[in-house]
């Protein structure tokens, strides 16, 4: 190739990349700009006479006065989202609210854990901005907890709720926006413990409450729920201790774990056991293998939640 014709197509595509760039840097004058979609990719400084400097660090100093849509755009999108009631009315589907308000119908549930299968006329519903879930902050929450628990940034959440420290104190109620992680997942409770499936789910065989017990012919109070389980890992719902691992009646091979805030996790029927009495043990970490030990008439895992020794429904922590 000709020495000429390159220097000739080199200039030809300086002068295309220039127009370029002029095109580029004459839309953005004209561009109302809002100055929340600049603040990541920008410094931004207050200048005299009310215009914004707009520095990109790398290569480029566009200066330039920019017409700004109104102060109040970056005052309002910092402002800690509203939380705002809605009334049910005739003919409300939580679809229809979840559309209406532009959230998702797992948030909705998140937000009004009072809500039932259907909705009744008058029930009242906490609608929150966006896809932002409230929590309550219970005892032994730290910011940095609470950040990792729904998958956010100890900053992020501390500017949705204008925190200027990270001290957060029991009860208080804090707005979490865009909570990255299954919510369905998570329990309302805001008690401190996370209490997560000790099995992979395969569905109930026995729910919990009262039942006609198929071995000993007679009605009895079930206090735990029957999950599907064939011979398969135990996991522990929550961190805590091994309060006890052996043979119980009734039970059969049975382990119980102890979290915090009263809460005690029980495990029947099991096979083989994986942990011993007064082990510590993280959420998630294998305790035992499921199986049909005990009162059974085949395997499965019987699996409790008690409180301060009363035993809870466990579906009430996965709704
Ligand atoms: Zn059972």
């Amino acid at each position: 190739m000709n020495k000429k014709i390159l220097v000739g197509l080199l200039t030809v595509l300086i002068v295309l990349n220039m127009f370029f760039a002029y095109n580029t840097i004459k839309k953005m004058e004209e561009e109302v700009v809002n100055t929340e979609e600049f603040t990541e990719f920008y410094t931004e400084r207050e200048e005299e006479g009310g215009g914004v400097k707009l520095l990109e660090s790398n290569f480029k100093v566009y200066e330039k006065h920019y017409k700004i849509v109104t102060e109040k755009v970056k005052e309002e999108s910092k402002k800690r989202p509203e939380i705002t009631t809605y009334v049910v009315k005739s003919g409300d589907t939580l679809g229809g609210i979840a559309n209406k308000f532009g959230q998702t119908q797992t948030v909705i549930k998140y937000n009004n854990s009072h809500l039932g299968k259907y909705l009744k006329i008058g029930q009242k519903i906490t609608i929150t901005r966006g896809n932002s879930i409230t929590y309550k902050v219970a005892k032994g929450d730290t910011l940095g907890n609470i950040a990792h628990k729904f998958g956010k940034s100890v900053s992020s959440i501390q500017e949705s709720n204008h925190l200027k420290t990270t001290v957060v104190h029991i009860n208080q109620k804090l707005v979490i926006e865009s909570p990255k992680v299954d919510l369905n997942k998570i329990s309302k409770k805001t008690t401190g413990i996370d209490i997560y499936w000790p099995v992979k789910w395969a569905g109930i065989t026995s729910p919990y409450g009262r039942r006609f017990h198929p071995v000993l012919k007679r009605w009895i109070g079930h206090m735990g729920v029957d999950l599907r389980a064939h011979y398969i890992p135990v996991k522990a719902s929550d961190k805590g201790i091994v309060t006890y691992s052996g043979w119980m009646n009734g039970y059969g091979n049975i382990v119980i774990i102890k979290h915090s805030y009263g809460y005690e996790t029980r495990y029947g029927h099991l096979k083989t056991l994986k942990v011993k009495r007064g082990q510590r043990v993280r959420r998630g970490q294998l305790i035992a293998i499921s199986g049909a030990t005990g009162r059974v008439t085949g395997p499965h895992l019987h699996y409790e939640i008690r409180k301060n020794g009363t035993p809870i429904n466990p579906m009430k922590f996965y709704k």
